[in-house]
C-alpha cells in the first residue's frame, strides 16, 4: 500500500537576494491512490519539482500535512520514507560500472550480496540492462544511462516512485519509447508512481489522473479523458491539446445562440440548461482546433485562409475569425491554398463556454 495525501499544503520560500516571501505551492489538497500513475503537469515554475520534494521529504511544506499510507510524515526523514527519486539528469557514478552504480544503494543499506545479486538481475531484466552490466555510464546512450538511473530505483523495491522529468534529456524518438516502457513498467511493478512533466503529451499519455498547476495553483485534477472533455477553466482548455484551444469572444444572445462576432452558432441541448444565468452577457466560446471543419454545418462562417500547414496526416488551417486568430485542424486531404476564401463550422456538441471574468467553465 502506498496513499500520499496532501492536506492543505502550502511550501513558501524566503526570497533572500529582493527580500520578502514567495509561494511556491498554494493550499494543496488530493490524495494519490494507491498504485496510481499521477503526473504533475504545467509551465515552468508553476511549483511541480516543490510538490515533489516535499513527497520525498527533500523540501519541508510550510504550512499543512502529508500522510503516506495515514502515517503523518511531516517530520519522518527522506531516507526513512521508503520512496525513490529519478531525477532528469541520471546522478550516475561515472567511475562504477553499470552494475556497480545499480547495487551501490543497496551495498550502503547492508543488505546481503545474494540479494542484492538478485535484485539487480531483476531490474536489469526488466529493463533490458543485461548485456551493459559492466560498462561504464559514458559507454551507454541517454536512453539506456536513464534506464540504469530508473534500475536504481527499481531495486531498492520501493513503496513510491518520484519521477522529475526524466526523459527530457532525451531526443524526441528515444522519448516516445522510454514513454511506453515507464507504462508498461508500471503494470509490472504495481507501484505508486508521482511524476513531474511540463510536456501536456507525456503527461496525457502516461498520467491515470493528471494535476494541472499554474502559478503554484492547483486547477484541476482529473483523468486525461476529462481534461480534454471538461476542461475545468480556460488554463486547463488552453494547456491542454495541441495545437492549443480556440478562444473567441462571444455572448449567449438567447437560450439558443451564441453570438461570436457576425456569427451565430446554435448551441448543444446539454448547454441550454447552464447558461440561464448568462443570456445577454459575454462569453468566451472554446473550440479545440480538431473540432471546426471546412464545412457548412448548423451555423458557419466565411473566412479568408492565412496560411495552411501541412503534416501529412493533417493539415493545420490559420485564419481570421471574426477578428481572432483561429485555427483549424483537418484531415490531410482537405488541401486549402494561403488567400482561399472557405466555409468553417464548429462542432456545436464540442464547444466550451468559460465565465469571461473567472475563466471557469459554464458548460
Ligand atoms: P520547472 O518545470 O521549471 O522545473 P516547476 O514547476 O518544477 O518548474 P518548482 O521548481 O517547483 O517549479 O518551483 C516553483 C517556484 O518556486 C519557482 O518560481 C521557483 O523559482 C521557486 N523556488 C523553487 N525552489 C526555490 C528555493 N529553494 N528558493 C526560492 N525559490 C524557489
Amino acid at each position: 500500500m502506498a496513499t500520499i495525501v496532501f492536506d492543505h499544503i502550502t511550501k513558501t520560500f524566503v526570497d533572500e537576494k529582493r527580500g520578502g516571501t514567495f509561494t511556491a505551492v498554494k493550499d494543496a489538497t488530493f490524495t494519490i491512490n494507491d498504485k496510481e500513475f499521477l503526473v504533475f503537469v504545467g509551465p515552468s515554475g508553476c511549483g511541480k519539482t516543490t510538490s515533489l520534494r516535499m513527497i520525498a521529504g527533500l523540501e519541508k511544506q510550510t504550512e499543512g500535512n502529508i500522510y503516506i499510507d495515514d502515517q503523518l510524515v511531516n517530520h519522518v526523514h527522506p531516507k526513512d520514507r521508503d520512496i525513490a527519486m529519478v531525477f532528469q539528469d541520471y546522478a550516475l557514478y561515472p567511475h562504477m560500472t553499470i552494475k556497480e552504480n545499480l547495487s551501490f544503494g543497496l551495498k550502503n543499506m547492508k543488505i546481503d550480496k545474494s540479494i542484492i545479486d538478485e535484485k539487480v538481475r531483476y531490474a536489469s531484466t526488466i529493463l533490458g540492462l543485461d548485456d551493459l552490466l559492466e560498462r561504464k555510464p559514458k559507454e551507454l546512450s541517454g536512453g539506456q544511462r536513464q534506464r540504469v538511473a530508473l534500475g536504481r530505483a527499481i531495486v531498492r523495491d520501493p513503496k513510491v516512485f518520484l519521477f522529475d522529468e526524466p526523459l527530457s534529456n532525451l531526443d524526441a524518438k528515444l522519448r516516445v519509447q522510454m514513454r511506453i516502457e515507464l507504462a508498461e513498467l508500471h503494470q509490472r511493478l504495481g507501484a505508486t508512481i508521482v511524476y513531474v512533466t511540463h510536456d501536456q503529451v507525456e503527461a496525457m499519455t502516461l498520467g491515470e489522473r493528471i494535476v494541472v498547476m499554474n502559478k503554484g495553483e492547483i486547477q484541476q485534477i482529473a483523468s486525461p479523458q476529462e481534461l480534454y472533455a471538461k476542461p475545468a477553466n480556460m488554463f486547463v482548455g488552453g494547456f491542454i491539446g495541441s495545437p492549443a484551444m480556440n478562444f473567441l469572444d462571444g455572448k449567449i444572445v438567447s437560450g439558443e445562440y451564441l453570438q461570436v462576432g457576425n456569427s451565430k452558432w446554435p448551441l448543444a441541448p446539454a448547454l441550454k440548461q447552464k447558461i440561464a444565468s448568462y443570456i445577454g452577457k459575454e462569453v468566451v466560446c472554446g473550440i479545440r482546433p480538431e473540432h471546426i471543419r471546412l464545412t457548412e454545418g448548423d451555423g458557419h462562417a466565411t473566412v479568408t485562409v492565412r496560411v495552411c500547414e501541412h503534416l501529412g496526416s493533417e493539415n493545420l488551417v490559420y485564419f481570421s475569425l471574426n477578428g481572432t486568430n483561429t485555427i483549424a485542424k483537418v484531415s490531410g486531404e482537405s488541401f486549402v491554398q494561403a488567400g482561399e476564401e472557405v466555409t468553417v463550422s464548429l462542432q456545436i456538441d464540442k464547444i466550451h463556454l468559460f465565465d469571461k471574468t473567472s475563466q471557469q467553465r459554464i458548460g
